[in-house]
């Protein structure tokens, strides 16, 4: 079983209720991050889990919503691992994701300095190991394996994303994109697939252009069901909400998404978690649990 935790459902446009951008999945005892939006540690918290207790952190491109809290991140990390050998965080990112982090790492150069001479035992800086990638197998460890495909999020480039497999279950996650015969192909028969999502009916009746603009590299509800539904997944996961969905909002996004998409259909506040069993023909099933 695979089991992902929408940890923030919202954009880069604050909201009161929903985090940034961030996704947990936990397969085979591993726990994966899929990028690191605003408050991800309160989320994490909120979950069960931490910075330190994270297996690897994986970021679909490089946009500020997605990764806002890697300092935070990183340092919390850091500060919170007590044993002499720390095992570094693996960080997984497309092309960019290194110049990134070292500018991450520049920027709280003070922070690191003042904890290293404040801690006799801190004896080095956080301990990372970022690889870039843009496609093929990017992590392998104790029967988890993750792929990488690119996504079309242009003129966002390079962007990827990511389909975790655990025996016989699998979950893709999308990451913003429009359709795009990768991403077809990486969510082809997965389990879930997660997938970031705007409402374009909305977005284009608002009378900021710079708003509108945000509809030419985004999937709509719609859009992200057809994949779905071509890439015949078993769950479409949806995230990353344009508009932010108000009380009682759900079913009308949940509607839009099924006259496309026949199957289960999961959306919810940060937290939200959805079960991914391993099925005939690698389909997976829901179980609906928060
Ligand atoms: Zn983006
Ligand atoms: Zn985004």
């Amino acid at each position: 079983m695979i089991e992902v935790t929408l940890l923030g459902t919202g954009s880069p446009i604050p909201d009161a209720d929903r985090a940034g951008p961030a996704t947990l999945v936990r397969a085979g005892g591993q726990t994966l991050l899929v990028d690191c939006g605003r408050g991800v540690q309160m989320r994490l918290a909120g979950a069960g889990s931490s910075a330190g207790a994270l297996t690897a952190l994986l970021l679909t491109h490089l946009h500020s919503d997605h990764i806002g809290d890697l300092g935070d991140l990183i340092i919390t990390r850091w500060i919170t691992s007590f044993g002499p050998n720390p095992v570094p965080l693996t960080i997984i990112g497309p092309p960019g994701t290194a110049d990134v982090v070292d500018a991450t790492l520049r920027a709280f150069a003070p922070d690191i300095g003042y904890r290293l001479a404040h801690h006799p035992d801190l004896t080095g800086p956080p301990a990372l190991d970022v690889q870039e990638f843009t496609d093929g197998v990017v992590w392998q460890r104790d029967g988890v394996v993750v792929r990488a495909a690119p996504t079309d999020h242009r003129p966002v480039a390079p962007t990827i994303g990511f389909r975790v497999e655990h025996a016989a279950a699998s979950v893709v996650l999308a990451g913003d994109t429009v359709p795009c015969a990768t991403l077809d192909e990486l969510a082809s028969g997965a389990g879930a697939l997660v997938h970031t999502v705007i409402r374009k009916d909305l977005v284009d009746a608002m009378p900021l252009q710079r708003i509108r603009d945000i509809c030419d590299y985004h999937s709509s509800v719609e859009q992200a069901a057809d994949t779905a539904a071509r890439a015949d997944v078993g769950i479409l996961v949806l995230t990353h909400y344009v508009p932010g969905i108000g009380p009682g909002g759900y079913d009308e996004w949940r509607a839009l998404a099924a006259t496309v998409f026949p199957r289960q259909i999961e959306l919810g506040d940060d937290l939200h978690r959805v079960e991914v069993h391993p099925a005939v023909c690698g389909r997976g099933t829901v179980t609906p649990a928060g």
